[in-house]
């Protein structure tokens, strides 16, 4: 098997024209790998950090400390490793960095290179990332897209609290079929906007961003949006929501629509919702340190909705088995870059499923052309990814992406109705 020759790594910017790193590796046999990592914005406060230089130029969002770390220590950690041994070389990055975080190197040198490593070996093998990736015990398959459609909270410059509101296209036979759904669920709304004389500027993951203050008039927008576009909604067509809850928290209580509710509050509006609107999965209803908040609402609605832990768990498989020994959610969001390595992403994912949790695979609002989370969603199975609207092409790369392994691998399951079933 080839060995690792050359980690270099260089500064490119994201989809909101910050900083951020790119990591090239290349092998004995001279093949090559890169990966670009993603950065959020209602990041959870147990996130791996990322290493930024403070100070002036980009409002302290450089990345050069990370990028000496890639070409210094990590490059010098990683030569002469096999590049397919990838736990091996996530091992050694996370020695090397030795903290928890991964604050010393910085989570983005260190996720950087993880991914580009894989990619590098993926290509030696000749082999497509998904199927490199792909393991005996994982049922691989094309995942439902969740498509946010409408952009608030930190994610938009409106007054809406809640921050993503998602149409979900589960009841297809395909990955085409579905994502063309989608894409016509999102047309539909424009013209909708346009109809009640609203801007169709859109936010940071493509969404519109109407200058709507009321977070239910939103749903009903998009209700409407997915019955105008001919679809059946529940059946064909399902909504989702990423409040993003710890963005909307105040010391006494979340504040939603001009009004301060307490977590029981809270959820009794989560499930007046779920009675009117066809939702299906709700992410990050509560804050990330509410843990009676999330077991209230999780003894309420668990059995009914997806709920989906994301700043709470940050990718963590400790943190993951720590909420489910609490009752917490039903579901994990996985973003590689809030734990740092691949393995331990896959880890992740396998303990989801051993703990019978669904995985969720997500982009972040500040994003790349990277196509990365398209492939690991594939070869993990994990049935389900969220990167963005049909809108932007750092959020099309990744459905595009998708929409070519479907047509390169034509026997593989749309998990649409596996995950959601058909209707409710
Ligand atoms: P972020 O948002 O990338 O800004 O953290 C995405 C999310 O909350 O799911
Ligand atoms: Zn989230």
């Amino acid at each position: 098997m080839p060995k690792i020759r050359q980690v270099h790594g260089r500064q490119v910017y994201d989809s909101r024209g910050n900083p951020t790193v790119e990591v090239d590796v290349v092998l004995t046999d001279e093949t090559t790998g890169r990966a670009a990592v993603p950065s959020g914005a209602s990041t959870g406060r147990y996130e791996a950090v990322e290493l930024r230089d403070g100070g002036k130029p980009f409002g302290g969002k450089g990345v050069l400390r990370a990028l000496a770390h890639v070409d210094g220590e990590i490059s010098q950690a990683l030569c002469g490793l096999d590049a397919d041994d990838q736990a091996a070389v996530d091992s050694c990055l996370i020695a090397l960095d030795g903290t928890p975080n991964k604050s010393r190197l910085g989570a983005n040198a260190v996720l950087g290179a993880s991914l580009a490593v894989a990619r590098a070996a993926a290509h030696s093998h000749h082999l497509p990332l998904h199927r490199y990736l792909a393991r005996p015990d994982q049922e691989m398959s094309l995942p439902v897209p969740l498509l946010n459609v409408l952009n608030g909270g930190r994610h938009a410059d409106n007054r809406l609290e809640i921050q993503e509101f998602l149409v979900v296209p589960h009841g297809f036979d395909s990955f085409q079929e579905a994502m063309a759904a989608g894409v016509e669920v999102y047309q539909a709304l424009r013209r909708e906007l346009v109809l009640i004389g609203q801007r169709t500027a859109v936010g940071d993951e493509g969404g519109f961003a109407p200058d709507l203050s009321d977070d239910e008039e939103a749903l009903q927008l998009l209700l409407q949006a997915v019955e105008r576009a001919g679809f059946e909604p529940g059946a064909q067509v399902s909504l989702a929501l990423d409040p993003a809850a710890s963005e909307m928290r105040e010391a006494d209580g979340y504040r939603l629509n001009g009004a301060t509710l307490s977590a029981k509050d809270l959820t009794a509006t989560y499930a007046a919702w779920t009675q009117r609107f066809p939702l299906v999965s709700i992410e990050d209803p509560m804050d990330e340190d509410d843990t009676t908040g999330w077991q209230a609402v999780t003894a309420e609605l668990g059995g009914r909705l997806q709920l989906i832990g994301d700043d709470n768990f940050v990718t963590n498989a400790d943190r993951l088995r720590q909420g489910a020994s609490e009752h917490i959610a039903n579901a994990i969001l996985i973003k590689p870059n809030q734990v740092g390595t691949l393995t331990e992403t896959l880890a992740t994912i396998s303990a989801a499923r051993q703990l019978g949790y669904r995985s969720v695979v997500s982009h972040r609002s500040g994003d790349t052309e990277d196509t990365f989370i398209a492939d690991l969603t594939v070869a993990t199975g994990a049935g389900q990814i969220k990167t963005g609207a049909p809108c932007r092409q750092e959020r099309l790369a990744k459905y595009n992406r998708l929409l070519r392994i479907a047509e390169q691998a034509p026997n593989l399951p749309y998990a649409g109705r596996l995950v959601f079933g058909r209707g409710r």
